[in-house]
C-alpha cells in the first residue's frame, strides 16, 4: 500500500490532476447557484423569482453536464484501479471513491430532468410562500404534484432496491434504506409515544409547572440580535468567515469553508426562537467552517450527510443549548442584554422554561420530545404519495388526521398544517428522516465526546464551549464527506447508529423534569 499518488506513475498523477480540475469547476458552478439561492432567501425582491429560476436551472444543468461528462468517466476508469493500492483514508483515495460514487449516481439523471427540477422547485418555493400566506392549498397543489412526479421520475432513473423512496433518501443519506428508517422510527415510537402521554398527564396534574411569563413579553429586535451574536461567538463561529442575516426560514449555506452563512428569524415576544435558531444554524456552520481547505473544491468539502449535519445543529441547539450547564453560563449574558425582562429569573426557571414539553403545530418550534413525531408524520405521508397510496390533493386532510393521532391536536389552518415547511416546495422529498437521524446521532456523538473528555459539561457551564467544538472538529468535521455516514458513526463512536443513548437521554432528562417514574 502506498500513501499517495506521488509514489505512482506519471500518467495516473496527471489523470488525478485532471479530475481535480473538472470537479473544482463543478463545485464552483454549484457555489454560484448557492450564492443566488442565499440571495433569493434573504434580499431578492419577489419579482425576481422567475428570472432567478432560469439562472438556477441553467447553472444546475451546466454543473450536472460537466460532472457526468465522458471525460470524468474516462478519468475515473483510469484511476479506480489505484484504489486497491492507496490508503483508503487518504485524500486521493477518498476523492476517487466519492467522486465515482456520485458520478455513477448522477449520470443516470438526464440533464433535462435536472434542469426541470431546479426550475420547477425555484418557482414552487415562491408559490408555496404565497399559498401559505393566503391559506390556499389549491394554489400550491399543481406545483407539488409536478414536484412529486419529478421525484418519481428521478427515483426511476436512479434505481432502487425496494421502493422509490430508497433512491431519494440515498441522495441525502448515502447508504441508508427506507426499511432501516422505518425500523428506527418504530423503535423510537415505542418509547416516545408513551413518554409524551406520561408528560401530558403529569402536566395536567401540575407537575413540571414553571412560570415562564417572563418569556412572553416584548424583547426588542436589536437585543435579540445581540443575544444571537453572543451565543454564536461563544460557540466559536468565525464571523470573519461567515455572516448572519434574516430570512423567513432559518438556514445555513456555504460557498467554501471560508464563507459559511447563516440566517435567523426574530419574533418580538419569543426571544428563544431567534436564539435557538441561531444556535442550531451555528452548529451546521461550525461543521462547514471546520472542513479542511484542502477538501474545499471537491465533493469531499461538505458534511458526510444531512443526518450527520443535523446531528451537529441538534447537538448545539438541544444537548448543549437546552442544558443546565449552558444556562449557568448564558443566563448572566442574557441578563446583560435584557436586564428588565430577566430580573430575578433563576437558572432552574429558565432551564425548565426552555424544556417545556407541549404538543404544538409547528415542527421548528417543537420541543425535544415531540419533535420526532412531526418527522414520523412527514415521512409516512411523503412515502405514501411517492408510492401512489395517497394523492397530493389528499395531503391537507391526511396531515391533520395524523397530527391528531400522534399529538392529539388538529391544526386550525394550513399554515400550521401541511403548508408549514419549505422542503417539499424545494423538491426535497425523502429529506425529513434526516432530522430524526440527526437527533439520534447528536446524543450518540455527545456521549462519546464526554466519555473522551469528561470535563466538557463543566467547561460549558463556564462558557468554554470551545472544548466541545474542538472535539467535534477533530473527530467529525475534519473528515468532510470522506466517509459514508454509517462508516463515520462507527469511526467516531465505535458503534453503528444506535437509538439507545438518545432514548436514555430523553427519558432521563424529562422524567427528572416532570417527576415521572419510568418503568
Ligand atoms: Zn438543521
Amino acid at each position: 500500500m502506498v500513501q499517495s499518488l506521488a509514489d505512482m506513475d506519471r500518467d495516473l498523477q496527471q489523470a488525478f490532476r485532471d479530475l481535480e480540475e473538472i470537479v473544482a469547476e463543478v463545485v464552483d458552478l454549484e457555489r454560484a447557484g448557492a450564492v443566488l439561492r442565499w440571495d433569493q432567501e434573504t434580499y431578492m425582491p419577489t419579482g425576481g423569482s422567475e428570472s432567478r429560476a432560469q439562472v438556477l436551472g441553467t447553472l444546475a444543468r451546466l454543473a450536472h453536464a460537466r460532472f457526468v461528462s465522458d471525460a470524468v468517466g474516462e478519468l475515473l476508469a483510469k484511476l479506480k484501479p489505484a484504489l486497491e493500492e492507496l490508503d483508503p483514508e487518504s485524500y486521493e483515495a477518498s476523492l476517487i471513491r466519492v467522486t465515482a460514487r456520485e458520478y455513477e449516481k448522477l449520470r443516470k439523471l438526464p440533464a433535462r430532468l435536472v434542469e426541470e427540477q431546479a426550475r420547477v422547485a425555484s418557482v414552487a418555493q415562491v408559490v408555496w410562500a404565497e399559498a401559505r400566506e393566503k391559506q390556499d392549498f389549491g394554489l400550491f397543489q399543481p406545483h407539488l404534484e409536478r414536484l412529486f412526479a419529478l421525484a418519481r421520475e428521478i427515483a426511476d432513473h436512479l434505481g432502487y432496491p425496494n421502493e422509490r423512496y430508497d433512491a431519494l433518501l440515498d441522495l441525502y443519506e448515502p447508504g441508508m434504506r427506507t426499511a432501516e428508517v422505518e425500523h428506527l422510527f418504530t423503535a423510537l415510537k415505542e418509547r416516545l409515544l408513551p413518554l409524551v402521554g406520561a408528560i401530558g398527564e403529569a402536566s395536567r396534574a401540575g407537575k413540571g409547572a414553571v412560570d415562564d411569563t417572563f418569556l412572553r413579553q416584548p424583547y426588542d429586535e436589536a437585543g435579540q440580535w445581540e443575544l444571537t451574536l453572543r451565543a454564536l461567538r461563544a460557540m466559536g463561529y468565525d464571523f470573519s468567515r461567515g455572516r448572519q442575516d434574516k430570512s423567513a426560514h432559518p438556514f445555513t449555506i456555504h460557498f467554501s469553508p471560508d464563507d459559511v452563512r447563516i440566517t435567523t428569524r426574530i419574533i418580538p415576544d419569543d426571544p428563544l426562537s431567534a436564539l435557538f435558531s441561531s444556535i442550531h444554524e451555528g452548529g451546521h456552520a461550525l461543521y462547514e467552517q471546520g472542513i479542511p481547505r484542502a477538501l474545499s473544491r471537491t465533493h469531499l468539502g461538505e458534511g458526510a450527510s444531512l443526518g450527520v449535519h443535523e446531528s451537529q445543529s441538534r447537538l448545539w441547539e438541544n444537548v448543549v443549548g437546552r442544558s443546565r450547564e449552558f444556562w449557568q453560563f448564558f443566563l448572566p449574558v442574557a441578563r446583560e442584554v435584557f436586564p428588565a425582562q430577566l430580573a430575578g429569573v433563576t437558572v432552574e426557571q429558565i432551564y425548565r422554561a426552555v424544556n417545556r414539553v407541549k404538543p404544538s403545530f409547528i415542527r421548528t418550534e417543537a420541543d425535544e420530545v415531540t419533535y420526532n413525531l412531526h418527522i414520523f408524520l412527514r415521512f409516512e405521508l411523503e412515502r405514501a404519495v411517492l408510492n401512489g397510496q395517497l394523492e397530493v390533493g389528499e395531503l391537507p386532510a391526511a396531515w391533520d388526521d395524523k397530527m391528531e393521532s400522534y399529538l392529539g391536536i388538529r391544526p386550525p389552518d394550513l399554515a400550521r398544517g401541511v403548508l408549514q415547511d419549505i422542503h417539499w416546495s424545494m423538491g426535497s422529498i425523502g429529506y425529513f428522516p434526516t432530522y430524526t437521524l440527526g437527533n439520534v446521532l447528536s446524543v450518540q456523538f455527545y456521549r462519546q465526546a464526554v466519555q473522551e473528555e469528561p470535563e466538557i459539561p463543566q467547561a460549558i457551564a463556564r462558557g468554554e464551549l470551545m472544548m466541545l467544538k474542538e472535539w467535534l472538529r477533530r473527530r467529525i468535521h475534519v473528515h468532510g464527506a470522506k466517509f459514508e455516514p454509517q462508516e463515520l458513526v462507527r469511526k467516531v463512536t465505535g458503534r453503528p447508529l444506535d437509538p439507545q443513548p438518545y432514548l436514555e437521554y430523553i427519558e432521563g432528562k424529562y422524567s427528572d423534569l416532570y417527576g415521572l417514574k419510568m418503568g
